[in-house]
């Protein structure tokens, strides 16, 4: 079908922040259709605002029209209003550069974020006129892949998509799309297509694997056939400074989250917080040099015109050579007006040094993730930071002239005590008192000081230590919000928390099996989609459908033996399962794994030697994952 903006440009006037579906922003690129043999479409499940602050969509959008063989456009959710306009001029969804219906794509790849997103994925391919259930797919309907954070556990969504791609994109995606097109250009039949996808390394082709259960309890996934592998393993990029960068982001007419020039300076963390399914699922650390992030930045900056700098990581002031980056991209960027922001910061002084060296003191908060509220149960969870750390961090952070420090913390966290809640509220008040104590003895102008405490439930995610514990009940985290409320009033200090609801609702998706997909998919069939947004969830929704098909809540986030089959056991992430298991037990005697980069290595199975030496100084790890 032709382009099909035209049928709806006239309406577009009654939808809410049209510019989400014009497209022709500054950077955008767009091929010829009718001239460009292999079209694909890159999609994120969420409205534009948020989809265009996500680096990874901004590099394989960038990576894959640097192929002239291929064109790359993008689709993000629409809102209510516009889905509407779409259902009523039956228009299918479009994509934002040459305005083609999504069932127009060969290939439609889902970048996921979020577990909360997949009701989603299900409107967007139904809006975009491809069926819903990748078994009812033709000929004529595209492949559909997915990627992304939330791939490490695909079962909940395999029904819907065709094939994943587990792990980075930079070093093997192009050879995944490449082969596909050759294929579809010999005219192979589709099953034929995905038997040979499945043969790449870092694809996963959920059709071609069979799953097991015993009674309630998951107890298995093997492949259809010998031929297949058992196990795919994450791909990822061995040197980052080699890894493709695009600098040419696309520069939205509106405002979205992050709206500014964004250098990854490193990627992976290896501090080991047994919560945390980034830092073990991006191992190992790999850094840019001062030279590329200056080259990279110089690029970005002259070509989107932006005037703040986001140096993003998982902790941005991990990198070694942090304090030369500052200097030097301080001196070069100061008579442009040009600021940089640090994202993530550790609980440190030195961080902190950091941040004012850069930072517009006044503009923002500074914000510090404790995680836990004791230094005995941080030591449990693997946070390495004691609270003297804190306040030494904040009476620096007050000092230089900050007003305002929000402090994250989790709920329900393995072992989690009375004395831990009662630490969490000690923490924030204590953080008034040396602010308001230093605001009263300082000579220049300070605002009135502010603390921001937010919790979140803890969620115990795949390929964590703490993937085999329970998960809290929604009545505990309830009831630990009122104990913190009643703890925490005080002038000064602002308590808030997300809806332990939606963190269960979650955690049922991030450890789900296969069935859970019937769930997603009554969820979505009873009008569900954009879940991110508070207006848009109906918890209602997600367990009558666990009643209807008869799941019960427990056999998925209950808690787990480490000897028992777990629905992701199939993917490879790179740390090994005699690791977290090992990290498991540690934490059940609060004992450290420190830093690998800086100590022993903690033998986790991502590197090819037992060196850490080797995940930084030579950049080059040899990937024993492939
Ligand atoms: S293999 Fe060793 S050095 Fe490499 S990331 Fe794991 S613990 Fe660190």
């Amino acid at each position: 079908m032709a382009e099909v903006f035209s049928q709806i440009d006239d309406y577009l006037i009654e939808v809410d922040s049209p510019e989400r579906y014009i497209g022709q922003e500054w950077n955008q690129i767009v091929k010829d259709w009718d001239s460009t043999d292999f079209k694909i479409c890159v999609g994120f499940p969420d409205t534009y605002e948020i989809g265009m602050s996500h680096l990874g969509l901004k590099i394989i959008y960038h990576m894959l029209n640097e192929e002239n063989e291929f064109l790359c456009e993008r689709v993000f959710a629409p809102w209510t209003d516009m889905e509407d306009l779409l259902k009523e001029k039956d228009i299918g969804l479009f994509s934002l550069e040459n305005k083609r219906e999504l069932m127009d794509f060969d290939l439609l790849g889902f970048t996921l974020q979020y577990e909360m997103s997949y009701t989603t994925i299900l409107n967007m391919l139904d809006l975009g006129k491809i069926p819903v259930y990748s078994s009812e797919r033709g000929k004529e309907d595209p492949f559909v892949m997915a990627g992304g954070s939330t791939v490490f556990n695909p079962e909940p969504i395999t029904p819907f998509i065709d094939f994943f791609y587990i792990g980075e994109a930079e070093e093997n995606l192009l050879n995944v799309v490449k082969s596909l097109k050759k294929w579809q250009e010999q005219n192979l039949n589709r099953d034929d297509i995905l038997f040979k996808l499945a043969q790449l390394s870092g694809v996963y082709v959920p059709s071609l694997y069979e799953t097991q259960f015993d009674g309630q309890e998951f107890s298995g996934i093997r492949p259809l056939k010998d031929s297949i592998k058992p196990e795919i393993k994450r791909q990822r990029v061995n040197n980052l400074n080699n890894a493709y960068c695009p600098t040419d982001y696309i520069v939205p007419y509106m405002e979205i989250v992050h709206n500014r020039a964004v250098i990854e300076v490193s990627r992976g963390c290896q501090r080991g917080c047994r919560f945390c399914a980034a830092g073990m699922t991006y191992r190992p650390t790999r850094e840019r040099s001062v030279e590329k992030i200056i080259e990279l930045a110089d690029k970005t900056l002259a070509s989107t015109g932006y005037d703040e700098l986001a140096l993003a990581s998982l902790s941005t002031v991990d990198h070694t050579k942090i304090k030369e980056l500052l200097d030097q991209l301080t001196e070069r960027y100061n008579s442009s007006n040009i600021s940089i922001s640090l994202p993530s910061l550790r609980v440190d002084e030195f961080s902190v040094e950091m941040a004012k060296n850069v930072q517009e003191i006044r503009r923002s908060g500074l914000t510090f993730a404790p995680e836990a509220g004791t230094d005995k149960l941080r030591e449990r969870i693997n946070k390495g930071i004691k609270e003297e750390d804190l306040y030494k961090s904040v009476k620096a952070a007050f000092s230089y002239g900050w007003h305002r420090i929000k402090l994250y913390f989790m709920l329900g966290l393995p072992g989690e005590t009375e004395e831990d809640l009662l630490g969490i509220a000690n923490m924030a008040k204590n953080v008034l008192d040396i602010g308001q104590e230093i605001r009263r003895n300082t000579d220049r102008r300070m605002k009135k000081v502010e603390v921001q405490v937010n919790v979140t439930t803890f969620i115990p995610k795949p390929f964590t230590p703490f993937q085999w514990v329970k998960m809290a009940s929604m009545e505990e985290i309830r009831d630990k919000i009122n104990f913190l409320q009643k703890n925490l009033r005080k002038k000064g200090i602002n308590f808030d928390w997300n809806d332990p609801e939606v963190s269960r609702l979650e955690g049922l998706v991030a450890r789900g099996d296969r069935r859970m997909s019937e769930v997603i998919y009554h969820v979505w069939q009873q009008g569900s989609r954009l879940e991110g947004w508070n207006e848009h969830i109906y918890p209602e929704r997600w367990f009558e459908a666990l009643d209807k098909y008869n799941i019960e809540i427990e056999s998925i986030i209950g808690e787990k033996s480490p000897d028992q089959p777990l629905p992701w056991d199939h993917l490879i992430a790179g740390v090994n399962k005699e690791f977290l298991k090992e990290e498991y037990r540690k934490s059940f005697l609060s004992e450290e794994t420190p830093d690998c980069r800086w100590n022993y290595c903690s033998d986790c199975g991502v590197c090819y030697k037992p060196y850490s030496e080797l995940c930084l100084e030579s950049n080059q790890v040899i990937d024993n994952v492939n």
